[in-house]
């Protein structure tokens, strides 16, 4: 098997590494000393058309693949100390996949080109207090109350959250002892993350990575739905909402 790049794959990273160069560990260095989110980065790589190297091209993407996406990730990670740029650009680069493949044609239109733009930033929230790695025991619960959802939760290590204006948020729909297998019954959300019903808090991080990664959220929140047009996976029962 060849692993060698193609050309075109090579180039991907060269203009990756030459952008990257622009923002020397100096840039790093102030923005985790000041716990500064990369703006400017972040910007950097929308304007140059970056985010959307994985998403069709008719949602204002490039319609490239993940080997693509990834080796772009991967140029940003050894250009940035700790991999920290690669955290602030990745969710927009890979984060709305659900959305493309379980989503109607109305939300992709709506979601997916405002974040290849960098119009919008988002973050995406798995973690709880007591729940890592073991997702199927996440608590987060969302209800539906007429044509919403209340989501009450708490999650934490939120990477960007901070400057996030969406939230790409799992939780159970449905208790686990209410189904036959513990994968079913958990929802994906993409919603506003509404300060008004959303607590953030900073979680205590190491040097090197106090720019993006990090914030805790909590409390209630409630957001309108449309579960008209949500569509189920079959294989897993996890429907995603919006
Ligand atoms: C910098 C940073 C950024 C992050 N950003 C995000 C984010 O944006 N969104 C988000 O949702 N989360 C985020 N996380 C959380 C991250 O995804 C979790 O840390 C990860 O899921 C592991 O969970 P945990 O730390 O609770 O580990 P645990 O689940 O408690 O696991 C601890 C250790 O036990 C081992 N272990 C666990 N279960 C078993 C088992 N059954 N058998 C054997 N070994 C086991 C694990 O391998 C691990 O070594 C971030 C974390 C960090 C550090």
């Amino acid at each position: 098997m060849n692993f060698s790049l193609t050309p075109d794959q090579q180039a991907i990273r060269e203009s990756v590494v030459n952008l990257c160069e622009k923002f020397p560990d100096a840039y790093w260095l102030e923005m985790d000393a000041g716990d500064d989110y990369p703006l400017e980065f972040h910007k950097t790589f929308a304007d140059a058309g970056w985010l959307g190297i994985a998403m069709p091209e008719r949602y204002g993407g490039s319609g490239l693949g993940l080997t693509e996406a990834s080796l772009l990730v991967q140029a940003v990670t050894e250009c940035s100390p700790g991999g920290i740029g690669a955290s602030a650009i990745h969710l927009n680069i890979f984060g709305l996949n659900p959305v493309l493949v379980f989503g109607n044609e109305e939300q992709k239109q709506r979601m997916i080109p405002p974040m290849i733009a960098g119009r919008e930033r988002a973050c995406f929230a798995v973690t709880e207090p007591n729940t890592g790695l073991n997702t199927l025991k996440l608590k987060t619960r969302a209800v539906r109350k007429g044509d919403r959802y209340v989501v009450h939760g708490e999650k934490v290590w939120i990477s960007s959250a901070q400057v996030a204006d969406r939230m790409l948020l799992i939780a159970r729909t449905q208790d686990a002892s209410e189904v036959r297998n513990p994968t079913h019954g958990l929802s994906l959300f993409y919603t506003k993350l509404d300060r008004r019903h959303v607590t953030l808090r900073r979680t205590p991080s190491s040097a090197g990575s106090r720019s993006t990664p990090t914030r805790c959220s909590s409390t209630a929140w409630r957001f309108r739905s449309r579960t008209a047009s949500a569509r189920k996976a079959a294989a897993s029962s996890t429907s995603f909402t919006a």
